[in-house]
């Protein structure tokens, strides 16, 4: 079975102020990547738009109305220091939360092995309520709610090696045990939660702070000493990737060390997981990565790893 690339023209047309990192070059960027000629067994298709319901799932829907509402008709909406919205902001947000959840049934139902959704606006730092980070609706959390919903998926989790810590995903399963949380992360950093002693009313958020100048030998270590053991003690029937790239060694907003190789070897490893306890079953939605270099190079190789290339 191949791997699913998921995308959408209106990802682009999430437009943000000038000079702020999460700019739609960034797809443009991970799309040329893939363009080459290892990329062209990837099936590919057009994320569809997921309904409000959908995104009720984790958020209230008051909220989802209220980001809905708050779509500018021209220019831009600031909603926080760095979150604003645009005229195509809201779509783009029910775009990228609708590739997660028709990955889940492309790939539930056996249509394809696993799926790379490469979306914007990101996902992992919006809280129930509360757009935050670049981020409005938490796809990967939303992904995970209705797999277990629509599919019978009795354990999901996310694993989360973005730099920054998935505060949203974090407090949207604090008091889950049906889903597991696991963050690599830097700490200090934004949004400064993530330490060690969050873990959630059930033991199911795990994080793994790394510290500011950190590489792929303490991101590794990291991920064998604490991720991947409580992963398998969980045993999830399906695993979603929030997958940022901006712990590259050449990312602007945060300070570790990480190369295309630590991506792949994080994928890879996450497949075994997925191999041993969810056949195979493994969704990958994008979230941050600000060095378009890296971010391309790197996006590639964790695609790469996902076709088992
Ligand atoms: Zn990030």
């Amino acid at each position: 079975m191949s791997t699913l690339l998921i995308t959408h023209p209106a990802y682009l047309d999430h437009l943000t102020p000038l000079g702020h990192p999460e700019r739609p070059d960034r797809l443009r960027a991970i799309e040329r990547a893939l363009e080459a000629e290892k990329f062209q067994s990837l099936a590919r298709t057009l994320a569809p738009a997921a309904s409000l319901e959908v995104i009720a799932l984790c958020h209230p829907m008051d909220y989802v109305e209220q980001i809905r509402d708050a779509t500018p008709a021209q220019g831009m909406t600031r909603l926080d220091a760095d979150t604003s919205m645009s005229p195509g902001s809201f779509e783009a947000a029910l775009r990228a939360v609708g590739g997660a959840i028709y990955a889940v049934d492309e790939i539930v139902n056996k249509r394809v092995a696993n799926a790379f959704v490469a979306a914007r606006p990101p996902g992992h730092h919006a809280e129930t309520a509360r757009p935050m980070g670049f981020c409005f609706f938490d796809q990967a959390a939303i992904a995970a709610r209705y797999a277990q919903q629509r599919h019978g998926i009795a354990r999901a989790a996310i694993v989360d090696f973005d730099v920054h810590h998935g505060n949203g995903s974090q407090e949207i399963f604090w008091d889950d045990k049906t889903v597991m949380y696991c963050s690599t992360h830097q700490m200090p950093l934004f949004p400064g939660t993530g330490a060690l002693s969050e873990t959630g009313d059930f033991n199911t958020i795990v994080n793994a702070p790394l510290r500011p100048g950190d590489g792929g030998a303490a991101f590794r270590a990291a991920f064998e000493g604490r991720i991947l053991p409580r992963l398998a003690d969980f045993q999830p029937e399906l695993i979603i990737v929030s997958a940022g790239f901006d712990a590259h060694m050449r990312d602007p907003l945060a300070n570790l060390n990480l190369e295309e190789g630590d991506f792949a070897w994080a994928t890879q490893k996450i497949m075994d997981i997925a191999d041993r306890f969810a056949g195979g079953r493994v969704v990958s939605v994008l979230e941050g990565g600000y060095d378009l270099e890296a971010l391309a190079n790197s996006a590639a190789a964790h695609v790469t790893a996902l076709m088992r290339g």
